[in-house]
């Protein structure tokens, strides 16, 4: 009995059991159905027609999507922010639907397989699509940042990265502008109204990754050595840019392509800068946008360039654009591949030291993190040096533990098995323990999984390369000046030579003047800008020598050099001026304007000359500008004279940008200001005597509390 009853009493808990499961398991589907729409719903083609009107900083569009309904769904979503609809028709028929002012809802005239939906929208986006410069000069351009900001603000699309597309997208525009988007060009019609441009995709990616770029830009074009397209783009006043700015775009392609392992996977590759861009660089499929500060002439090149960038974005058509991150906690597989594969890529042009010594530099950054920085890189709220730099250095570890070979073996099996999917970490290091046997449990707990850095063992890596050894020797020992001034002349790699100079900054003249002459000789442009930041005082006796420094390829230098000489030789002032006037610098004008600060403030200047600065200093604080160019000239001239009525508009106007910093600066300053009775009495008659835009923004903040 006892048996029986017990029996029964077991299946009863296997019944409640299995009960209990089918529950739990119902519970979890329909969890899964509300996160992820892509288990029911496959969106595969997108043709869109798209007509962006710049004097109303809008968009209008045709779109047409298909998809396939592989599970029963009620309601079938896309992303679209503060966007109207009309025209809603999915397989012939017009539907009902659903605008919440973020997502458009459908909810009928689909079945299950294959569908077809089109309609037209129109918005006004906030971000993600970007107006900047002015049309009617030549200056302007459209263009998008989607990473972070979500592309369904300009084109209904999916927020959900796992949702990979084939975007089509066609452009029309009036303007006799170049343009482009994702993918390949088909064909264009020239019509009286506008320059109408078809793009075509061959494979699927996620929204986030569809651009577009419009502006006054002129192209050049080469070929990789395994036949894809470069196409390089730079606007029409920058021509004689092309060469130094996308200096080594081919070796690094070639490199990247062979070194990974796996064929280019776009058919073409283009590079576009813009102007106020809001990040260094963005990997957009096979279009990307980069910084106009990175547009550099030969010896701005020096100073910054568009190298790292270039091959950053480029390693990301691969890991991020092939094969996507499943969520923002395998963010690193993107971010900490793309910033690997940059440094191997410089390695391949610049060789082993300098691949060591921004290793070692990484390094030092995320040891000083790791004091307050407690998140590992396996998590989404991971700091950005977490996500690209530590990344970068787990794979370094990887890489030396399980060989070169191994690696690229991994790697490559990887791209093939993920191409144009998603992925997690788990998938990448399943592969890697077969291919190699490498103790990846480990690897994760340490590297992705522990917060803070292991400096001692990224140590051992480091010591492996010899410039590494001298240097890690040099910064322990005690040399005498003899000593250091003979490692000066030798083949010494140029941080180590950069570190003596900058290590003997308090050592008096007579006896560095051996050690400086020394650096100088060297022709480095980075040892002898050491020269000119570490002697800020610079003694008669070396005055002639230090006056050489005007002429290095690199403006940072003559920077800091007229800086230096201006205000120790008071009599030779008009003389440096006269030496310099022409030079303008880098896209940010950073010599130019230093160049009218002293120029402001050089007694016997004449004073048409000082009139004619201090009106360049105006322009340059203008919207002709960058955010960049106009906060330097802003800053510059609040400090000579902020009640000026021009310099007043130009503070203000610079509250209406889009780029957070410039406005921030602009409000901070504004109040700031505001506090001060005489500064209101002049923006209150300012506010009388303008037209309505000017005074709206005038009273918003005299009106504040
Ligand atoms: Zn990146």
């Amino acid at each position: 009995m006892k048996n029986r009853e017990f029996e029964n009493v077991y299946i009863r808990t296997l019944l409640n059991s299995i009960k209990m499961f089918r529950i739990l398991l119902a519970l979890f589907f329909i969890n899964v159905s509300f996160a992820q729409q892509t288990d029911k719903v496959d969106f595969i083609k997108c043709y869109a027609y798209l007509s962006p009107n710049a004097s109303e900083k809008s968009i209008f569009g045709k779109v047409t999507y298909e998809f396939k309904v592989k599970k029963a769904i009620d309601t079938i979503k896309i992303d679209a922010k503060n966007m109207e609809f009309s025209e809603v028709i999915i397989n012939g028929k017009s539907v009902k639907f659903k605008n919440s002012g973020k997502i458009l809802d459908l909810f009928e005239g689909f079945k299950k397989g294959k569908n077809k939906l089109t309609f037209r929208y129109s918005a006004k986006p906030k971000q993600t699509l970007y107006f900047t410069g002015d049309f009617s000069n030549g200056t302007g351009q459209i263009w998008t940042q989607g990473q972070g900001r979500y592309t369904s603000h300009w084109l209904p699309s999916f927020d959900d990265v796992n949702e990979k597309v084939i975007f089509n997208i066609s452009i029309a525009f009036k303007e006799n502008l170049e343009f482009f988007s994702n993918g390949n060009f088909k064909s264009s019609i020239l019509t009286e109204t506008a320059n109408l441009k078809y793009f075509q995709m061959q494979k699927p990616m996620s929204s986030y990754l569809v651009m577009l770029a419009i502006g006054n830009f002129d192209k050049q074009t080469t070929i990789t050595k395994s036949g894809t397209p470069l196409e390089f783009y730079l606007d029409k006043k920058d021509v004689s840019k092309f060469e130094p700015t996308f200096r080594y775009s081919k070796e690094m392609f070639d490199y990247l392509e062979q070194e990974i392992g796996v064929q280019y996977p776009w058919g073409i590759y283009r590079q576009v800068p813009v102007r106020d861009f809001l990040y260094a660089g963005m990997e957009n499929t096979t279009s990307t946008i980069f910084a106009q500060d990175f547009v550099v002439d030969s010896i701005g090149f020096y100073d910054r360039n568009y190298i790292n960038v270039n091959a950053h974005e480029l390693a990301h058509q691969w890991f991020g654009d092939l094969i996507t991150a499943q969520s923002g906690k395998h963010h690193w597989l993107q971010e900490g591949f793309a910033t690997y594969y940059a440094l191997l890529a410089e390695r391949h042009i610049f060789g082993d030291d300098y691949f060591y010594d921004e290793l070692n530099d990484y390094a030092e950054q995320l040891n000083r993190a790791s004091k307050t920085d407690t998140i590992p890189v396996m998590n989404e709220k991971a700091s950005t040096l977490s996500f690209y730099k530590k990344g970068a250095w787990a794979l370094h570890v990887m890489r030396e533990d399980i060989g070169a070979k191994n690696f690229q073996k991994a790697v490559k099996k990887y791209l093939k098995k993920y191409q144009y999917k998603n992925v997690n970490t788990d998938d990448f290091l399943k592969i890697v323990k077969q291919v190699s046997g490498y103790d990846v449990e480990n690897f994760k707990k340490v590297w992705l999984e522990k917060a803070g850095f292991e400096m001692e063992i990224a140590q051992k890596y480091l010591t492996k390369n010899k410039f590494i050894q001298d240097y890690f020797a040099l910064k322990k020992s005690k040399k005498s000046l003899g000593e250091l001034t003979d490692i000066l002349k030798s083949e010494a790699y140029h941080p180590i030579k950069q570190y003596i100079v900058y290590q003997t900054r308090n050592v008096p003249l007579e006896e560095r003047k051996v050690i400086l002459e020394t650096a100088l000789a060297t022709n480095d442009i980075l040892v002898r800008r050491a020269v000119a930041e570490s002697t800020p005082v610079i003694p008669e006796a070396f005055k002639s020598q230090y006056e050489t420094l005007l002429n290095d390829n690199s403006y940072q230098t003559k920077e800091i050099a007229l800086t230096n000489l201006w205000k120790n030789f008071t009599d030779d002032r008009l003389r440096y001026l006269e030496q310099t006037k022409e030079i303008v610098g880098n896209n940010d004008k950073s010599f130019r304007l230093t160049w009218l600060a002293l120029a402001m403030n050089t007694e016997n200047l004449p004073e048409q000359v000082k009139a004619t600065s201090y009106n360049q200093l105006l322009d340059f604080a203008s919207e002709n500008y960058e955010s960049s160019v106009r906060q330097n000239a802003l800053e510059l001239l609040l400090e000579m004279n902020s009640n000026n009525e021009k310099v007043i508009e130009l503070l203000f106007k610079s509250t209406l940008h889009y780029k957070w910093q410039f406005t921030k600066f602009g409000r901070d300053n504004v109040r700031r200001l505001l506090k001060n009775q005489e500064y209101r009495l002049i923006v209150e008659k300012l506010a009388t005597a303008s037209n309505d835009s000017m005074k709206e923004l005038y009273l918003k903040f005299l009106n504040e509390k």
